[in-house]
């Protein structure tokens, strides 16, 4: 299996967490192409998590816009309401198979922390989950949800007590603990095979897109776009259409408060080549080259790095990155909701603004895909605080 994208990705790792992650690619190469894992694995995300998601055409959103036509994929519908569930499953089953015992997880504002907590009381694991002390007390809900489904929370002390030091942390945690253990990364990021096994595990969205939009219009859409966080739900709704150069593959990053404001999430954008968390790609950095602290309205997109085949994809130019503002993503998540009787996830919001700013400027017979990768019931009272109303949650 190829450990890089072109230059982006590879494996910059301490030699205890190098001999588990060969084990893991050993064991994945394996079982991605076992009859038996693959059918499990289908019937999982099938009956448990609802799959296939639904492609919608957005009639309403279509006539407002008065250009494309556009089509959302409703991956707001799955089991525990985002992309997330795709992965966790693929990876928690996986781990299973190793014959591990427990996973451990990062979140950031909760949701992968769920959706692993989720699967690993479906397939019987331990899980722990490593969470920022501040996102704990920002997100007290997911912290009681994950506790729930049976896992034990653990508070990350260090630096800026967020995403980033969860991850840190739960790397850490695994260098201890090798044997009977598997760390399920949330996103398509670290050392390799996590950016390969996790992009194949979200490329389902982008095999029931195709296969979808080919009953609906007979035709490929002439663009697909996405949201970007470590860009696990882009790179599923990108990936069976890289080959086929007449779709636009657009990701949408998060620029907070504007790119040139400081307060952004915008890797791409303002971002340059490093090496963090086992991996070489692009990450948001300060004048001495450390990491830098990086804000959103939206908890799951302010990662301060890029996986590293979107690096890739914008290197080569097969992807564009355009940043969208928290201001244009609130105006995306009310626009939705009151248009579609769809409230997304503030980060789907991202992907939906730019598809409103999009649209207008193409034809009436060209058609564009919308990820929305998850739902917005998790958001709204963060969303009317921003429209200063206090509600309390
Ligand atoms: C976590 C999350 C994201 C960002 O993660 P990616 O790996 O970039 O997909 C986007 N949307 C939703 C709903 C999420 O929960």
């Amino acid at each position: 299996m190829k450990t890089r994208f072109g230059e982006y990705g590879g494996m910059y790792i301490p030699e205890t967490l190098m001999n588990a992650c060969l084990e893991l690619s050993e064991a994945y190469e394996h079982f991605k192409n076992d009859a038996g894992f693959r059918g499990e694995l289908e019937y999982l995300l099938n009956e448990y998590a609802s799959r296939p998601s639904r492609l919608y055409y957005a009639g309403n959103m279509t006539e407002s816009l008065k250009g494309a036509k556009i089509y959302l994929k409703r991956e707001d519908l799955n089991h525990t309401g985002a992309h997330k569930i795709n992965n966790a499953i693929g990876q928690v089953l996986l781990a299973k198979k190793m014959g591990k015992k427990r996973v451990i997880a990062e979140t950031g504002a909760g949701q992968h922390g769920v959706a692993t907590a989720t699967a690993a009381a479906l397939l019987g694991l331990e899980c722990e989950v490593f969470m920022g002390r501040l996102d704990m007390e920002r997100q007290a809900l997911n912290v009681y949800r994950m506790e729930l489904l049976g896992a034990k929370v653990h508070a990350v002390n260090e630096g800026t007590a967020s995403l980033k030091d969860a991850v840190s942390e739960t790397f850490r945690e695994w260098t201890k603990r090798i044997s009977d253990t598997h760390y399920v990364i949330g996103s398509v990021m670290g050392p390799h095979p996590f950016p390969t096994m996790v992009r194949d595990f979200q490329a389902v969205i982008s095999a029931e897109i195709k296969d979808q939009i080919l009953r609906r219009e007979a035709r490929l859409p002439d663009a697909v776009i996405a949201c970007v966080g470590g860009g696990s739900n882009a790179i599923g709704a990108f990936y069976h259409f890289l080959e086929d150069r007449s779709v636009r593959l657009i990701g949408c990053e998060a620029a907070g408060r504007g790119i040139d404001s400081g307060d952004t999430a915008a890797t791409i954008a303002t971002g340059r080549e490093g090496i963090f968390h086992g991996m070489k790609s692009i990450f948001c950095q300060d004048g001495r080259g450390q990491i830098a602290p990086v804000y959103s309205i939206s908890a799951g997109l302010d990662y301060p790095g890029i996986g590293p085949e979107h690096a890739y994809l914008a290197k080569t130019g097969r992807a564009e990155y355009v940043p969208v503002t928290d201001e244009e993503a609130v105006r995306a998540f009310e626009y939705l909701s009151r248009t579609e009787g769809i409230i997304p996830a503030i980060e789907s919001a991202h992907a939906v603004a730019y598809a409103m700013k999009l649209a207008p400027s193409m034809r009436r017979d060209q058609v564009i895909v919308v990820n929305i990768s998850g739902r917005g019931d998790k958001d709204t009272a963060a969303i009317a605080r921003y429209r200063g109303r206090n509600i309390y949650e």
